[in-house]
């Protein structure tokens, strides 16, 4: 993209690389106001993304669109919602990443075309956005966004020109790469979509009056829906007044359902592969402990992600489960740049120790993952200073140790501890007396599933969608020494 600077010399501007980590909702409901079910729905996924929130509505001859920066609660007033009229709407989170967050990302997208509107949320990241853009641009198109999803919105309204919305949305498949789950709404019609490796999740529900889609299954339980499948990979949802229709978009490849999901990322009471999150972190628990036990006085999670696996340790070792660090649930992402003696208080924002329940104790403290490595070593520095006599670290998922390009804001491959150091050079580093991992085939065992069923880029570098060269220097140095310097 090139553009005149103010001296006259020509320069170039990057858009900024985004982590579209996100989560999305739709919601088809006769009689019903769908902004307000689709606004609980988001409330549901607050975990999934908080940096800006919205809701695109329609009512059969109308769609009308509202987000802005914020949580689900603060970017909707009772009139926001009242202003969203009709029976079918789409919602979206998204996550907070590095730099500004900026209104313009914020989604549903809106885009008009010669026959009316539609409106897109997605969650996920492509990979051939840079190659799309620019030849939209060629053709006249001007951005008003960084984000993917306005690429995918843009093709949509163009192949809704010829085609009807299965038609354009099978179209705009065929051209976009990489990660995507996507919700799609006109004035009459709810769609949604699911790239072919199924890599984020999907789900579809049944409400009395109509249906429900959503990234997590506790976003059905909140509309009062019930379970009736995922959306597979490759499939395209058509749901309007003549019912639900399902069409194939693109073959389905070999699914790869996003292990992160497992991990970290979905709530613990959502549903993939047929069972909770909680039940599968309680067994990654078990048999990390299985696996690297240790002789200590209790177990402690670090809240609230750690907690299921730390239970599952504690159970199988059979010493004491207790709750060490206290989370204060209201600190979520604040707009407000906090002064630098408040920024020293890092983790301590979050998390205050109980010290009664520290001191003197020989503690294994259980988190799901460590990416950068910066909060365990916070978290060890706590214990310590409430008391502890040893800190035993055990994390529920093995060393991340490559990149996500597909929409998991896992950093840059440089910036990823165990890329580059070995299990005991992170020990000293985080000031732990002993450091375990879970392995790859317990982690997978813990799912009740194949191996093949998941992606596990970001753990064993094979990424089941191949990433561009242009892609992969966003976030890592090549083998050759390439880098986006
Ligand atoms: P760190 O090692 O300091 O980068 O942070 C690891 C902690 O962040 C763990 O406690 C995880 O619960 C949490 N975490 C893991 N993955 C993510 C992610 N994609 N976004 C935000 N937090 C994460
Ligand atoms: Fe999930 Fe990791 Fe694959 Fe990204 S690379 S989709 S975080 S498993």
């Amino acid at each position: 993209m090139k553009r005149k600077s103010t001296s006259g010399d020509l320069f170039v501007i990057k858009p900024k690389q985004l982590n579209e980590e996100c989560g999305v909702y739709g919601v088809y409901a006769p009689g019903e106001h769908a902004a307000k079910l689709a606004y609980f729905g988001l409330h549901a996924l607050q975990h999934r993304g908080q940096e800006s929130a919205g809701i695109a509505a329609a009512n059969g001859s109308d769609l009308r669109v509202h987000r802005d920066l914020g949580l689900v609660t603060q970017v909707f007033s009772t009139k926001a919602i009242e202003d969203l009229p009709g029976h079918l709407a789409i919602g979206h989170v998204r996550y907070s990443t590095t730099g500004s967050p900026i209104l313009e990302n914020a989604q549903p997208i809106v885009i008009d075309w010669s026959g009316g509107r539609v409106a897109v949320a997605h969650n996920g990241n492509l990979l051939n956005t840079a190659r799309l853009r620019s030849s939209l641009e060629k053709e006249g198109y001007v951005f008003y966004s960084t984000s993917d999803t306005e690429v995918i919105a843009v093709l949509l309204a163009r192949h809704l020109e010829n085609n009807s919305l299965e038609e354009a949305i099978a179209r705009t498949m065929q051209t976009i790469e990489g990660a995507y789950s996507i919700v799609v709404a006109t004035e009459t019609q709810l769609a949604a979509a699911r790239d072919p490796y199924g890599i984020r999740p999907l789900s579809l529900g049944k409400t009395a009056s109509g249906y429900v889609v959503a990234s997590e299954t506790c976003a059905l339980d909140i509309s009062g829906a019930s379970y009736v499948r995922d959306v597979e990979p490759g499939e395209i949802l058509i749901i309007d007044e003549h019912g639900l229709f399902s069409f194939v978009g693109q073959e389905k490849t070999r699914q790869s359902l996003c292990m992160f999901e497992f991990i970290y990322f979905a709530r613990p009471d959502s549903y993939l592969y047929g069972k909770t999150l909680y039940e599968v972190r309680r067994e990654m628990g078990r048999l990390l402990a299985r696996e690297a036990p240790v002789e200590a006085d209790i177990v402690m999670p670090v809240p609230d992600s750690g907690t299921p696996s730390a239970i599952g340790y504690a159970e199988e070792i059979g010493i004491p489960f207790g709750e060490g660090l206290i989370k204060n649930r209201y600190v979520g992402r604040t707009f407000i740049e906090p002064t630098q003696a408040i920024r020293q208080l890092g983790i301590r924002l979050k998390l205050n120790p109980l010290r009664s329940a520290i001191r003197g104790k020989r503690v294994v403290l259980v988190d799901d993952s460590i990416v950068r490595g910066n909060t365990s070593k916070q978290i060890v520095a706590v214990m310590r200073e409430a008391g502890a006599r040893e800190v035993h670290m055990r994390v529920s998922s093995p060393p991340v140790t490559w990149p996500c390009f597909y929409g998991i804001d896992t950093a840059n491959r440089e910036e990823l501890i165990a890329s580059s150091t070995s299990v005991e050079e992170i020990r000293k580093f985080i000031g732990a007396d002993s450091l375990e991992y879970l392995t790859l085939e317990s982690l997978v065992k813990a799912t009740g599933r194949e191996a093949n069923e998941f992606c596990l880029a970001c753990l064993d570098g094979n990424y089941p969608i191949e990433v561009p060269r242009d892609v992969k220097l966003t976030k890592m140095i090549l083998e050759n020494g390439e880098s986006s310097e």
